[in-house]
């Protein structure tokens, strides 16, 4: 356990002249609150992924101490980290195969998600008497029971609660285009889910945990609500509704490692794909797609160099990246920024993701394990997870 009023996090001493991953606990502490006020429901804080990349186990506590009351994670060796770091709050795991270790789930007061009949015989058959949540598909095809066995897995899930094998204590569903609110398909999530629950009823279940709102759901349309949200990218300053302002989290910066003046003309990087059109300075970054920058936004990417953006040119490597600097230049070992909030005229993780026409959960979830850390604590705790 942690001591009280502390929050403990893996705060790496850098070395100077490495990049640097900042993780701004403060703002995710912000958008918690933001998210909470948004629904009367309870907020789940989702952590899977590592927090989105942000350190699972600090977005958690962050989170916990600033609006959420609950944890959700997809596997269970996600939830493990979490109650092996001392985090006692209710969580959820929703994403596992039938031969997971629901017994250990139900010790260690993980809750699970059942999505099909096969789920339920495994958790109904295991040693411990699991809390469970019936998930059903709302209408992406992806995870959770189709419509057409719904009754019938909510029939034996109610059988297997009557003979005392599970705890069925909730309906979840999730919905496959939140981020355009005034798409059909919500209207058809919503109503299917809504259908879901009476049918759980209708069965003899009592399922009080009903929920099925993910960050843009919970920020556009409170008749995705019900009794709680399933937040993830929100925590850490993502919004894919595009309606609010959250903070983004995350700052990555390196050193030049390396600077050259060269000609107009010259080649730069493999296979030549860039030349440079005038007399210029080149930078050199030590980053490359193995720490999460996307090899497809080569050539249009830009970064921060004495507070001006310059462009990244020729093909983004495994390891490392131009910048061309420009007629001034910059002098090795100066610190560059790739993304932060933009609040300094910085590139964001959204104009990354639209250089690599992907969204901005990929861009901070592929961040590479190589990349030293630092953690910057919120500043202010209202309650220990
Ligand atoms: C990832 C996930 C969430 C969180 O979604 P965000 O859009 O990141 O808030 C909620 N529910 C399920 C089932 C998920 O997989």
């Amino acid at each position: 356990m942690n001591g009280a009023g502390r929050l403990a996090v893996r705060t790496r001493d850098l070395v100077p002249g490495t990049p640097q991953l900042s993780v701004d606990l403060a703002a995710v502490a912000r958008n918690t609150r933001t998210l909470a006020e948004r629904t009367a429901g309870e907020l789940m804080a989702v952590v899977k992924a590592d927090g989105f990349g942000h350190g699972g186990v600090d977005v958690a506590r962050t989170a916990l101490a600033h609006g959420a009351t609950r944890l959700g994670v997809t596997s269970l060796s996600e939830a493990w980290t979490l109650r092996d770091a001392g985090l006692v709050a209710p969580l959820l795991s929703w994403l596992n195969p039938v031969d997971a270790d629901f017994p250990a789930a139900a010790v260690r007061d993980v809750d699970v998600a059942v999505p099909s009949l096969a789920h339920l015989a495994a958790v109904a058959e295991g040693a411990g008497r699991n809390r469970v949540h019936l998930h059903v598909d709302a209408g992406m095809a992806r995870d959770g029971a189709e419509p057409e066995e719904w009754a019938t897995l909510c029939r034996a899930a109610r059988r297997a609660e009557v003979r005392g094998q599970v705890e069925v204590v909730g309906v979840m569903g999730h919905l496959g285009c939140a981020e355009e609110p005034a798409d059909d398909c919500n209207a058809l999530g919503r109503t299917r889910f809504a259908w879901a629950v009476e049918v759980a009823r209708g069965a003899g279940l009592r399922p009080r945990d009903r929920h099925l709102a993910a960050t843009a759901a919970t920020l556009t349309d409170p008749r995705a609500h019900h009794t709680m949200s399933r937040v993830g990218a929100g925590l850490v300053g993502i919004d894919p509704s595009r309606t609010t302002d959250l903070e983004p989290a995350m700052t990555l910066t390196a050193p030049l490692t390396q600077v050259r003046r060269v000609r107009a003309g010259t080649p730069v990087g493999y296979g030549h794909a860039h030349r440079t059109t005038h007399a210029t300075h080149l930078g050199l970054l030590p980053l490359g797609y193995a720490d999460g920058l996307p090899r497809a936004a080569s050539d249009r990417a830009e970064v921060l160099v004495r507070g001006t953006r310059r462009p990244v040119v020729g093909r983004i490597s495994m390891d490392q990246v131009v910048v061309d600097l420009g007629p001034a230049g910059a002098e090795a070992g100066e610190s560059v920024t790739v993304f932060g909030p933009g609040a300094d005229g910085e590139p964001t993780v959204a104009e990354w993701a639209a250089w690599a026409d992907t969204i901005e959960h990929e861009i901070v979830t592929g961040i590479g394990a190589r990349v030293p850390r630092r953690t910057l604590a919120a500043p202010y705790l209202r309650r220990l997870a």
